[in-house]
């Protein structure tokens, strides 16, 4: 199935390109080679022969609809097939991350590939230049190259960089309102806009670096898709506006260096939001990662104590104007000190893991639960009474009596917690440390009145 429609893709694209193709040239816009690259890559196993057997026959049908002879069709046909099969196999000396322009050097990677591709494509492809329009090997050469290069450079970011088809509708969704923020995040946009048009406009060799600032702009504000999407189709539209100024020029070699000097231009051009947009999507990915250390403790993947007080205060300050209520829940694990005693420290860490899911199964979404330090837990419940924090914290008492690890020996271990609860009609002197220190001397009664309890805190 997938292979199947791996060559509708390549029939359907190849189509499009054909019908972009000037008179007496090579198509402009080729977008089948990239999207071809980008499936392979994306889908390795598609990318077997019958994969590439499909996404041959997907060319040929393409050429042949359109006019083309057998023996035209069957080259141009291998010389896009090989350009696709030379950037696959590439891509696998790259890691993954790379293959999705993760990396500040993504895209040099991508342009390398890129380049070794077009030359591999334009290696076959050259020489029916040399059939077709009576052209020597080297023109017909370069002049394949070229336009291989800018389109794979061109197209095969978005095509490697997108979302799926979900992520997609969420990323683009429209708001219905435009607000000043709409407005603001679609500046860079509206910029690109301008500035392209005033380059097709103006015209002149300098027209291509136009684009540049609000690219760059774009590669800021968007993300690494969407600025693919705008480098792509600001190429584009200068790949099919400013040719056609010119045609006019000198000779047909004149002509051809300078067809393969714009198309060049336009291509290296959007290797700069590219990588902007790649060194950005890293480094957004890497303060992700440490946000995500410092918001949760590693063992367990409770809140850790920082994220906990600032999460438990943002929760507070929304509460206040309301005097909503909240309650809050101290857990400590019983006799926890024996079990590292008995069984080991790796006993201890395995009972440590397994009570965090028996707590925040019992948790809803609003609830904070955090690790504050060793096996001293706390739990933080929005808009919630005593009667049902008390109800939650029993539940988890009960959740945690019934549980056991298995260790590695093979028998059970059992374990215990105590838990204090606080609830308070929230008001603007409420704190998250008098809030706690209330649930712990509900705990500190409960562990001695025998542990494995739930005491609730009366002032
Ligand atoms: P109680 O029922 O009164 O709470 O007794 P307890 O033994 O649980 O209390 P105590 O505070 O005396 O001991 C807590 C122990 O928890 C001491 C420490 O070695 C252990 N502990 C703290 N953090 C970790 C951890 O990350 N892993 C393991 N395995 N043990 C830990
Ligand atoms: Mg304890
Ligand atoms: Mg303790």
């Amino acid at each position: 199935m997938g292979i199947l429609i791996v060559g509708v893709v390549v029939f359907a694209a190849s189509l499009l390109g054909i019908l972009t193709r000037p008179v007496g040239f090579l198509a402009n816009v080729w977008p089948a080679n990239a999207i071809l690259l980008g499936i392979m890559v994306r889908n390795p196993r598609y990318a077997g022969l019958a994969g590439w057997v499909a996404a041959f026959i997907g060319y040929v049908a393409a050429d042949l609809v359109t006019g083309g002879t057998w023996f035209i069709t069957l080259w141009l046909s291998a010389a896009n097939t090989t350009g696709a099969i030379t950037g696959y196999l590439l891509f696998q000396l790259v890691s993954e991350d790379d293959r999705k322009l993760q990396h500040s050097v993504s895209a040099l990677y991508l342009f390398g590939i890129c380049l070794a591709a077009a030359a591999a494509s334009g290696l076959v492809g050259g020489g029916a230049a040399n059939l077709l329009f009576d052209r020597n090997f080297r023109t017909g050469f370069t002049l394949w190259s070229v336009a291989e290069l800018v389109n794979n450079l061109v197209i095969l970011p978005v095509v490697l960089t997108f979302p799926g088809f979900r992520a997609l509708s969420h990323l683009w969704r429209l708001s219905g309102v435009p607000s000043v923020a709409a407005l603001r995040r679609s500046a860079p946009c509206v910029a690109l806009f301008v500035s392209v048009a005033a380059g097709v406009l103006m015209g002149g060799p300098g027209a291509i670096a136009f684009p540049i600032p609000a690219l760059l702009w774009s590669a800021l504000t968007y993300s690494l898709f969407t600025t693919s999407v705008l480098t792509m189709l600001s190429c584009i539209w200068l790949l099919l506006a400013i040719p056609a100024g010119l045609v006019d020029m000198g000779t047909q070699a004149d002509l051809f260096r300078s067809l393969d000097s714009l198309r060049l231009g336009i291509a290296l051009m959007a290797l700069g939001p590219l990588t902007v947009a790649s060194v950005n999507t890293g480094r957004k990915n890497l303060i992700a990662r440490l946000q995500h250390i410092a918001d949760y403790d590693v063992l367990t993947g409770a809140l850790s104590r920082s994220a906990f007080f600032e999460r438990g205060q943002a929760s507070l300050d929304e509460l206040i104007p309301t005097r909503g209520n909240i309650a809050v829940l101290m857990l400590d694990l019983d006799y926890f000190k024996r079990i590292n005693d008995l069984h080991g420290h790796g006993a201890g860490d395995a009972a440590l893991k397994a009570f965090f899911p028996l707590v925040s199964k019992n948790l809803g979404a609003d609830d904070l639960f955090g690790r504050l330090g060793g096996e001293e837990f706390a739990v933080l419940m929005p808009a919630t009474a005593l009667a049902q924090a008390t109800a939650v914290a029993e539940r988890i008492r009960m959740s945690v009596d019934a549980g056991e690890v298995s260790m590695p020996s093979g028998t059970p271990l059992k374990f215990t917690v105590s838990i204090g609860v606080a609830a308070f009609e929230t008001e603007p002197s409420t704190s998250i440390d008098a809030m706690l220190a209330a649930a712990d001397k509900a705990l500190y009664k409960a562990k001695a009145g025998g542990r494995n309890r739930v005491l609730v805190h009366t002032s």
